[in-house]
């Protein structure tokens, strides 16, 4: 068909994945998100699920990666996570979906007569319920352009809606809606050749849906060769230049740079008939990659988790914005940050081998729920605690680090979360009151205390120098608190809790007075969740800062 160029309407990028999952569809749909930002335009990414979970919030990490909170409170995939880093922008509750969620929408207007009655059905009703969510995302947004990433590989069941959708959406706005395949491309070892057929079958398998792409990503391990670009192109049909070449690169941050080797922006810029503001400015982006490239100096920093059973594939994905947080005040600070996995039941087992510690600069207890290594946690702050080791508790990392002075320094013996032990003399931490009831109706989807809230910080406080400002807003996740009832003895115990919810009820920061700590401080929300490769999060800086100092 033809394309009516500049018809005006709002602009949206549709990213597949073909061949298989992993190749870095995510990244790919962030870095689109980049270039075009970095022509001047503004951009919305969403991402699209096609598990029937209603929200990721109830996947194990081993299982499914880091849940990454939004402002809103929505609990989303980890891809949500490099967008927001990507972009350097907050996203959206509009800018997620899962199949869970649209159908649940489809079956409540249903029960609720909301189609008069009809026959409800996959098509048209709940692909419609996708086209409105799209449309609504973009209208909220209020952006030029929004990038869609379809979860999921072509060919699979679960996506196919998704994919109906966007090709309906192309249909009523041909010179709005592109498309972008990104598949892979093997060099089995055997051969020493890069093959392009699974790619050609992966595109065909889109046909089947009634969709072109008009980009091709070709992922591999190597760049391609202008023969395999003519090949794919013909056999694809897409036109040479519209071929990306994106072989393996050493780290993510990379990518965008590398897609504006082969004119990513222009090209995308041209299929929708859009001007950039500018050309692409990635100054500041290259000034961040060569930081992640240079850089000599190191600091060694443990974390001390549980979620990484599977090795370290699976741990890098449960804790992926812990890491990237460290990393980017690394960087800022000059340095660069080494870091050790240290597995919570090791220490409960053994828990003299938390000694091991003193040869740390800096110890994380990340965010965590139930028992599983609890006392090695524990055991892990108490030793860097008494060490003077730079500590930052992470959510449940603060629960155990108020667990751990409330016994040890406190005197108040037995003293636990009640998460973990109900019959505790001493509740130190409890459950917030309004989720009691929650619990015991076994309301546990999407309804921890979730997303942005206030809290006013304390002057001359480590949180306080730290922020540089008296008022912040940060992410949650969690059912449980300090227990007010316990904060008096706390504090005369030498804890000070730095950061408060404004009605005073919530403790949202405690740490130890400088002088007697170089850095032991926990937070009850997730501050890695806000930390941006151009916007390092204070409070990790602070810490590298500490550890650096080590
Ligand atoms: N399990 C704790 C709670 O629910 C901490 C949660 C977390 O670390 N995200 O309060």
């Amino acid at each position: 068909m033809a394309r009516t160029k500049k018809e005006g309407g709002h602009k949206y990028i549709f990213v597949v994945g073909g061949v298989m999952s992993g190749v870095g569809k995510g990244i790919a749909a962030a870095s689109i998100g980049k270039l075009l930002t970095a022509r001047g335009l503004t951009v919305n990414l969403v991402k699209i699920d096609p598990y029937l979970n209603v929200d990721a919030g109830t996947m194990n990490p081993i299982e499914h990666g880091e849940v990454f909170v939004l402002d809103s409170g929505l609990e989303t995939d980890q891809d949500m996570g490099n967008y927001e880093r990507f972009l350097g922008r907050d996203l959206g509750p509009d800018d997620y979906m899962t199949s869970g969620m649209v159908y649940r929408s489809v079956i409540d207007r249903e029960r609720n007569l909301g189609y008069g009655g009809r026959c409800v059905e996959a098509v048209p009703h709940v692909r419609d319920e996708i086209v409105d969510r799209l449309k609504r995302s973009a209208e909220l947004a209020k952006s030029d352009v929004t990038v869609v990433e379809i979860g999921g590989t072509l060919g699979d069941f679960s996506n196919a809606l998704f994919i109906d959708a966007a090709r309906v959406m192309h249909l009523q706005h041909p010179s709005d809606v592109v498309f972008v395949m990104v598949s892979y491309l093997p060099v089995p070892g055997t051969l020493g050749e890069m093959k392009t057929k699974p790619t050609q079958n992966a595109m065909r398998e889109l046909n089947s849906y009634g969709v072109q792409a008009d980009i091709l990503i070709a992922r591999s391990t190597h760049s391609l060769d202008k023969r395999r670009k003519e090949k794919l192109a013909i056999s694809c049909n897409v036109q040479p230049d519209m071929i990306i070449s994106a072989p393996d690169v050493d780290s993510i941050y990379d990518v965008p740079l590398n897609f504006e080797r082969d004119k990513l922006s222009e090209i995308l810029l041209e299929s929708l008939g859009l001007e950039g503001k500018h050309e692409a400015d990635l100054s500041e982006w290259k000034a961040f990659v060569d930081k992640t490239h240079n850089g000599n100096t190191s600091v060694k920093i443990g974390i001390v988790g549980k979620y990484f059973d599977t090795g370290d594939f699976v741990l890098s994905d449960a804790y992926i914005s812990v890491i990237e947080a460290i990393k980017y005040s690394a960087y800022a600070l000059g340095t660069k940050a080494e870091l050790h996995w240290l597995n919570a039941k090791d220490y409960e087992k053994n828990p003299e081998s938390v000694s091991e510690l003193k040869e740390y600069d800096g110890v994380i207890v990340p965010g965590g729920f139930g028992e599983t290594g609890i006392e090695g946690k524990i055991a892990a702050i108490k030793f860097a605690r008494e060490n003077k080791i730079p500590y930052f508790g992470l959510c449940y990392g603060m629960q155990l680090m108020t667990v751990e002075y409330a016994r040890n320094v406190a005197g108040l013996e037995g003293a636990h979360t009640t998460e973990i032990n109900p019959e505790t003399p001493h509740p130190v931490i409890m459950i917030l009151p309004e989720q009691v009831e929650k619990l015991a109706k076994k309301d546990y989807g999407g309804s921890m205390r979730l997303g942005a809230y206030p809290a006013d910080l304390v002057d001359g406080t480590i949180a306080r120098e730290s922020y540089g400002t008296a008022k912040i807003s940060e992410r949650h996740r969690h059912r449980y608190e300090v227990n007010p009832e316990y904060v008096e003895q706390l504090t005369k115990a030498g804890m000070i809790f730095s950061g408060v919810s404004p009605d005073r009820r919530l403790m949202e920061i405690a740490e130890l007075p400088k002088e007697q700590h170089p850095f032991m401080l926990g937070t009850q929300f997730h501050p890695e969740l806000r930390a941006r490769p151009l916007a390092p999060h204070p409070l990790f800086t602070a810490f590298i800062k500490a550890a650096l100092k080590r």
